[in-house]
């Protein structure tokens, strides 16, 4: 290009100088910029220093063919010089450089593809809300005039004998001329912002160093500062990425110290998961599971975040690369596949990506599986922290339930304060016993004390005991494990009778014949507030109980929907009564002289069924008079 060439909005000038319009886009953009997005301007370094690492990396490329182009001067480094006196910062490097036309061309156009995404969104009116959006797709070059109200870019191409300069106010136009080389970089391109007022804070070192480490620790080119005109430089980042290097030889604490930084907790990790896959796709993982519990576990929209590198260029801070139930996991990808330009809405597309999140996700499982296996105590601890959020991929993820399923821990009736997996529970199934037995509710205790476990505890049949509200989500898309059924002490038929009691059992009595019209009168009495009354295998000691029906909900489950409003008429529960108490035996030989005395015992028998399952009698004024009736008749018969 030369100084003839006339643009529409360009004004010639004389002598190689020219001044030049930003295209329109361009001009709107940082106005849109500096004004809408303005909270996250502490990004224009991690782009700066990135361009200049980008362009480290295309010269040692380029220097493949033609090791000339590094001179004397072969090690990659970029330099940040602060001069905090006359609010100035400069970035430096010592890369590939740009030529006159280079300049014109990529400071003059935006280049990041998500750049036009982004702008649709700010003009959307989405801005506000979406103000993490700039760091995600990265605005470039541009983000300089976020905290400059002036920037020279001064570049000397590697093996070019002349040095140019630009220079804009980012207000429309820019400005190209010659610059002397003396006061040019020897190779490469020095940036130099002057800080606007209220962004002086950016020439503080301890300023600077922080967001050298927490944005641009990891870029492959070493990192030095120079705190202030004259300062000895300061090396701030080494250049090596911890991730690309061997396993071996990284100690314990330096992957505290990253993980520490990179999940924000200031505990020790319980699992640290690093490994390169190589093969149909190349990208390296470091990962963590924490010591404690994040302190926003439990944020509704908190997704599986990892951060994504490409080519250890940083890309995203929540690349959708876990699914939600493993959010608590923390830590990176770096690919070497994806485009580095890639924007958000690439991400989420990338077949690419799809084939990392299932790599990723097999092996925290897999390395969670592998220490279950073998430090069972330290899983153990892993399972009480994030067990509960786990749980969710039962019934998110039906591909890998089988594999959530092996690591998931239970507390049962036999466990006491230990936690069960359900291969152990198999293991000790008694002879005859079919299916995985499980109790859900939100009271261990109260779940402990309930008739409805009689009948197993008196076969020595474990009951999983399930307190976590998620459990009544997964267990009603019918699990199976190891061929078993799980199912609930509080639905259906107990099929006990297929589990024989020990031979040192006390034999329950033998059912009257008069029971069978008593559990008949009793449903009449109580009409459609139960949809069944039924002789009970379950219960050895108490006279009543609760079960669902067995298709459908169980209690716990049904109490959910109830509280929801969403239960249906149809799933009323069944009482069930046993038939070899005393009391009803008792109940089943009286006449019907006494009508009102028995149906009074009928609605109380309900009610108290009812209280034994956490929940209020059905009609607090009918029962109140039912007692005091009852009262009333014992007081006269004494
Ligand atoms: P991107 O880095 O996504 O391409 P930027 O807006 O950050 O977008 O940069 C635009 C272009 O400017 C780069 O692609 C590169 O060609 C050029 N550039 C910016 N900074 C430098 C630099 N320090 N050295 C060489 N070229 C640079
Ligand atoms: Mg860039």
């Amino acid at each position: 290009m030369t100084d003839t060439t006339a643009t529409e909005t360009g004004a010639r000038e004389t002598n190689n100088r020219e001044t030049r319009a930003f295209e329109a886009d361009v001009a709107r953009l940082l106005h849109m910029m500096v004004h809408s997005v303005y909270s996250d301007k502490d990004v224009f370094l991690r782009e700066l220093i990135s361009n200049a690492a980008d362009a480290c990396e295309k010269l040692r490329f380029e220097a493949i063919g033609r090791p000339e182009l590094l001179g004397d001067d072969p090690k990659p480094r970029i330099t940040i010089s602060a001069d905090p006196e006359n609010r100035q910062l400069v970035v430096e490097d010592n890369g590939i450089g740009m030529s006159r036309d280079e300049m014109a061309e990529a400071l003059g156009t935006i280049a990041r593809s998500g750049t036009r995404a982004f702008m649709e969104r700010v003009e959307a009116g989405k801005a506000a809300e979406d103000s993490q959006l700039i760091g995600q797709f990265g605005v470039g070059f541009y983000s300089a005039f976020m905290v400059a109200d002036r920037v020279d870019v001064i570049s000397r191409q590697a093996g070019g004998t002349e040095a140019w300069r630009w220079s804009s106010d980012g207000k429309g136009t820019y400005e190209i001329a010659p610059a002397p080389l003396d006061a040019a970089p020897a190779r490469g391109t020095r940036v130099i912002l002057h800080l606007m007022e209220d962004a002086s804070s950016y020439t503080t070192p301890y300023r600077l160093e922080g967001l050298v480490t927490s944005q641009s620790g990891h870029v492959p080119v070493p990192i030095t500062l120079v705190e202030k005109p004259g300062a000895e430089p300061r090396d701030i980042a080494d250049g090596t990425a911890l991730w690309v290097r061997q396993k071996s030889e990284i100690k314990p604490e330096e992957y505290t110290d990253f993980y520490r930084g990179i999940a924000g907790q200031y505990d020790e990790p319980a699992v640290t998961i690093h490994f390169r896959a190589e093969g149909r796709q190349e990208y390296s993982v470091l990962a963590f599971v924490p010591g404690s519990r994040p302190f926003d576990l439990f944020d509704q929209d908190r997704q599986g975040r990892m951060k994504l590198y490409v080519r250890r260029v940083f890309i995203t801070d929540d690349a959708d690369i876990l699914p939600r139930y493993l959010r608590f996991v923390r830590g990176l990808v770096d690919s070497a596949d994806l485009p580095l330009n890639v924007s958000r809405e690439m991400i989420q597309e990338s077949p690419l990506l799809a084939s990392i999140r299932k790599g990723v996700t097999n092996r925290v499982l897999g390395d969670l599986a592998k220490l279950a296996d073998n430090d069972a105590e330290a899983y153990a601890r892993i399972w009480e922290n994030f067990g509960v959020v786990l749980k969710e991929g039962l019934y998110e993820d039906y591909e890998r339930r089988e594999q959530l399923l092996k690591l998931s821990r239970f507390r049962s009736t036999t466990s006491g304060e230990a936690s069960r997996s359900l291969a152990d529970y198999v293991g000790a199934m008694k002879e005859g016993q079919k299916a995985i037995f499980f109790m859900a509710g939100d009271d261990r205790a109260r779940l402990e004390a309930s008739p409805q476990l009689e009948g197993f505890r008196a076969r020595g049949i474990e009951v999983l005991l399930l307190t976590d509200p998620v459990d009544s989500f997964w267990v009603t898309m019918a699990p199976e494990f190891d061929g078993k059924p799980l199912k609930s002490v509080t639905q259906g038929a107990a099929e006990l009778s297929d589990v024989p009691l020990p031979e040192d059992a006390a034999k329950p009595a033998e059912a009257s014949p008069e029971v069978g019209a008593f559990l008949a009168f009793v449903k009449s009495t109580l009409g459609d507030e139960v949809s069944d009354v039924k002789a009970s295998d379950r219960l050895t000691t108490s006279a009543v109980c609760l079960v669902a029906p067995e298709h459908g909900p169980d209690r716990q489950f049904e109490r959910l929907l109830n509280a929801a409003g969403r239960l249906d008429k149809a799933a009323r529960p069944i009482l069930e009564i046993n038939p070899r108490h005393e009391r009803v035996a008792a109940l089943a030989r009286l006449g019907d002289d006494d009508r009102t005395f028995k149906e009074d015992a009928a609605h109380l028998l309900y009610d108290e069924a009812r209280v034994l399952d956490g929940d209020k009698p059905a009609d607090a004024r009918a029962f109140s008079a039912r007692l005091a009736r009852l009262i009333e008749r014992g007081l006269a018969k004494g």
